[in-house]
């Protein structure tokens, strides 16, 4: 197969962490190419992103942004990647993000305490007032600058709608024979253009995935519909190292209203909400000192066995005996998103649930975003940098997409001896068969079930041993088609999602220790 395009670096994923890299690798002279698998380039998690991302104030300091964060990971992260998220990290979201991109970030009338006009607020764990946001939508407005840079950079070539379907790598598709005697390398993606569905191949000398999040293998979750891990499956598939799959985290309180999962804040607890059962009943108190402000594992797991008990699809959270008008001002876009939803949060409980939102863990990666295969990258939610540990601190993605961004740009603009060993790979067959959409939606309800019931927010062995045994004779069948389909987005997603699924739960049987969000009933027992 002949490649369609050669590129010096090919960027999968247009979210912080790609539009990063690939600005940093543009601006030291490589030539670019991103692509996205969908219609348009904002897409992902990162326009999702609320709260805010870490940045400082006066009273802040690296020792205590340390601190947080290795007291949320449950003092299994590492050091090195907190050291140079916590040095580095504030600096780039001034570098980059204030100066550069000019993010509108919320202002107040008076400077700050760090000489600037920046609002900050302060978030669960954290032990200083640290972060900025823009409103409630911090994640798009931060997109929405980065993208409006990246669609003009010269040096940049952007690819929407195509999807990478496996990383090219020496060892699986050299046609040179002697080439699996090489150390295993990366030298571009096998895609599939999702309007043609023409198959073709992107040679680069340097490949970065950047494809965000895998919570769409939950029955529920926050991410969207296209954050099925699709990185991770192609990492697995390719032979990268990954690692801390068994730490994700989940959101104890998202609006359990027709298939999405719009998250309700944290902030509405702490304003006084309250969870209440079926019957208004508080049910918390009787299970943390702080009650419906417990941490926010312990919140998620409560909420999830009070629905098991009760065999109920949600719980409730109530902050209506708040004044109608002080609620609708606190929290507009929450009562928009209610509302939307036919719920009027200012009368009547909010219907809720929680969800798989967070992986901490993904392909292994050194402090420049290298994996353990050459040549291929990995950055944001899909890497584990290690600094998240077994939990992440709030507002800490975003800002790790940004550092792990820059950092691999750069690093990616390097030229090393071996980058332009380009081999010629076999020609792509395309297959014929349609396959039936009621398979493609009836093995996804089982991947979502199995994973939400079997390893989520509490896991046994026996849960996890049943879980494995599901997803094998799942991926057997849908591999078997796979390798007979017309391709589509869906299939290649599908193939995907049941990989990633795997992959959490060999790396869930095999972890050594329940911490973190990796609760494991018999050893909390
Ligand atoms: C509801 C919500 C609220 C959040 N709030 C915060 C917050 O306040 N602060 C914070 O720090 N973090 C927050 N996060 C987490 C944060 O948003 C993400 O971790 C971060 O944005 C991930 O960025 P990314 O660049 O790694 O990936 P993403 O932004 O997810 O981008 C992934 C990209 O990869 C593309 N892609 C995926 N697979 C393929 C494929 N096979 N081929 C081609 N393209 C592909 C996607 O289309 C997309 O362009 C939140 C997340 C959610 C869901």
């Amino acid at each position: 197969m002949n490649p369609s395009i050669n590129t010096d670096v090919l960027v999968i994923g247009s979210g912080l962490s790609g539009a990063t890299a690939a600005i940093t690798a543009a601006d030291a002279g490589k030539n670019v190419t991103i692509i996205t698998k969908s219609p348009q380039l904002k897409s992902g998690n990162t326009p999702k992103a609320q709260g805010g991302i870490v940045y400082k104030n006066s009273t802040d300091s690296i020792e205590k942004l340390k601190n947080d964060i290795m007291k949320a990971g449950d003092n299994h992260s590492w050091v090195d990647a907190v050291n140079l998220i916590c040095n580095e990290g504030p600096p780039l979201v001034k570098k980059i993000l204030i100066d550069r991109f000019k993010v509108a970030f919320d202002t107040g009338d008076s400077m700050g305490d760090n000489g600037d006009n920046l609002c900050r607020t302060k978030e669960a764990a954290h032990s200083e007032s640290r972060i900025i946001y823009s409103k409630d939508k911090t994640g798009d407005s931060i997109q929405t600058a980065i993208l409006s840079e990246l669609e003009k950079h010269p040096k940049i070539s952007i690819i929407t709608n195509i999807t990478a379907i496996d990383l090219l790598t020496l060892s699986h598709h050299s046609i040179i024979s002697t080439d699996i005697y090489k150390k295993p390398a990366c030298f571009g993606a096998i895609v599939l253009d999702n309007i043609t569905g023409t198959v073709s191949s992107i040679y680069s000398q340097r490949t970065i995935l950047a494809t965000g999040g895998l919570g769409q293998i939950f029955l529920h979750s926050t991410n969207p519909d296209d954050s099925i891990g699709d990185g991770i499956a192609m990492a697995w598939r390719a032979g990268a190292r990954c690692f801390n799959l068994q730490y994700i985290q989940f959101h104890p309180t998202t609006l359990f209203s027709g298939s999405s999962r719009y998250l309700i804040s944290e902030a509405v607890r702490g304003e006084g909400g309250i969870l209440i059962d079926e019957n208004g009943n508080e049910f918390m108190n009787q299970i943390h000192e702080k009650g419906s402000l417990a941490p926010r594992d312990i919140v998620a797991r409560n909420i999830h066995q009070k629905m098991l008990d009760t065999t109920l699809p949600c719980m409730y959270l109530d902050i209506s005996f708040k004044d109608s008008d002080w609620i609708k001002n606190r929290f507009p876009s929450i009562y928009k998103g209610c509302m939307d939803a036919g719920i009027d949060m200012t009368i009547e409980p909010i219907p809720i649930v929680p969800a798989a939102h967070y992986i901490c863990g993904g392909i292994g990666v050194n402090l420049e975003g290298r994996t353990s295969v050459k040549r291929l990258y990995a950055v944001g939610e899909v890497s584990c940098t290690g600094v998240h540990g077994a939990n992440r601190l709030a507002s800490t993605s975003l800002l790790e997409a940004l550092v792990w961004g820059y950092h691999a740009g750069k690093d990616a603009a390097i030229f090393r001896d071996g980058d332009d060993h380009f081999p010629e790979i076999e020609t792509w067959v395309d297959e014929i068969d349609e396959i039936d959409p009621a398979l493609i939606a009836q093995d996804w309800l089982t991947i979502k079930n199995t994973m939400w019931n079997y390893v989520g927010l509490i896991r046994t062995r026996q849960r996890l041993h049943r879980a494995r045994t599901i997803m094998r004779n799942l991926q057997t069948e849908i591999e078997d088609f796979y390798q007979k389909a017309r391709l589509t987005p869906s299939i290649v997603g599908l193939r995907n999602g049941v990989q990633t699924a795997i992959a959490i739960i060999a790396a869930t049987l095999e972890a050594r220790e329940s911490i973190g969000t990796h609760y494991l009933l018999e050893d909390k027992e």
